[in-house]
């Protein structure tokens, strides 16, 4: 079969709601990205953009709550331990964090994440997501980005009226990371088999990834019912064990895009892309981060959105790309 041909089969069991089989996503990841093939490949994941989402796409607001060395030191995050870039801990007040939803809220954003290191304490979470839910009203989800929990957590995340969990099991996690891969995919396990929704990018990518571990990772979060995907690339940071390999290019980043969106059928209908890449945006993602506060990709307590990129850039570039902004139902 042609690339064309492969790639028009893929858009059409995508519009039909069928998933992609392993070898099909490994294949389309293997398609040169600045070659034509990707160009029509892109051009497809956004067809199925418009009919899977109704055209529409919507931010994702992120605060790091907690800015601290983290003792798990994995090699792509500026918070190890090990890599001594943390110099002055922090931690954003309840006050400051409703006060930083509240605006995000006003300003449209679907879902607020809590983003908070691995050992954040877990009463206090909930503390915080009650805190919220009682001081900013709308129809805005409250998502969790913390580590790992059980099914009894897991319920007691969703009575306290968070809706969704962002949880991944990570490129070479057990390697570039020192959790074992069957700690992350028991938490995954608890969220399945919660009322939570999961949220589970690839991430974090980087050249030195194969298409084999690309499409594995995204099929784990498919199995544990994502009903969020994408992909984040990874930052090379200064200071980090995996600083001298550099970024992938932003046109693999938008064809890793473009392949999520294909192979998730409709059970993903929200393909987010991190950093907000305007050429993934056209080519089939519909969801973007917008963040501040501690954030794992940088040094520093980031007290503005991170890179400059706020609310108003995101809706432009959505509409540059012929969606319709959705803030929630
Ligand atoms: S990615 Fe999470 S667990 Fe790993 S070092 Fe950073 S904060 Fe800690």
């Amino acid at each position: 079969m042609s690339n064309t041909d492969f790639i028009m089969d893929a858009k059409e069991r995508a519009l039909n709601g069928q998933k992609l089989d392993r070898e099909s996503i490994i294949g389309l990841l293997e398609i040169d990205p600045d070659s034509r093939d990707a160009e029509l490949l892109g051009k497809a994941a956004r067809e199925v953009a418009g009919y899977v989402t109704g055209n529409r796409a919507s931010v994702w607001a992120s605060i790091g709550v907690d800015y601290r060395k983290c003792a798990m030191s994995c090699n792509f995050c500026s918070f190890g331990q090990k890599w001594g870039l943390v110099e002055q801990e922090s931690e954003r007040s309840t006050e400051e964090i409703i006060g930083l939803i509240d605006n995000f809220v006003s300003r449209g954003a679907r879902w607020v994440t809590l983003r908070t290191t691995q050992f954040y304490g877990f009463d206090k979470l909930i503390q915080l997501i009650r805190d919220i839910r009682s001081s900013v009203s709308g129809d805005y989800e409250i998502v969790v980005n913390t580590g790992e929990f059980d099914d009894e957590k897991a319920m007691t995340l969703a009575d306290a009226r968070a809706q969704m969990v962002y949880h991944t099991l990570r490129l070479r996690e057990g390697t570039d990371t020192k959790f074992k891969p069957e700690e992350r995919l028991a938490t995954l396990g608890c969220v399945k088999l919660s009322p939570l929704g999961l949220a589970h990018l690839v991430e974090p990518v980087g050249i030195e990834h194969t298409n084999e571990e690309i499409a594995d990772v995204f099929m784990k979060g498919m199995e544990h019912n994502a009903i969020l995907s994408g992909v984040m690339a990874r930052v090379p940071l200064p200071g980090t064990p995996l600083a001298d390999r550099a970024q992938i290019s932003e046109k693999r980043l938008a064809q890793i895009v473009a392949v999520t969106r294909l192979a998730s059928g409709h059970q993903a209908p929200n393909i987010c892309v991190h950093p907000p890449s305007p050429l993934a945006i056209q080519w089939g993602a519909n969801i973007v981060v917008v963040e501040t506060g501690a954030i794992p990709r940088d040094t520093g307590d980031c007290d503005r959105e991170w890179h400059e990129f706020d609310m108003n850039t995101a809706k432009d570039r959505f509409t540059s790309a012929g969606y319709t902004f959705f803030s929630g139902e």
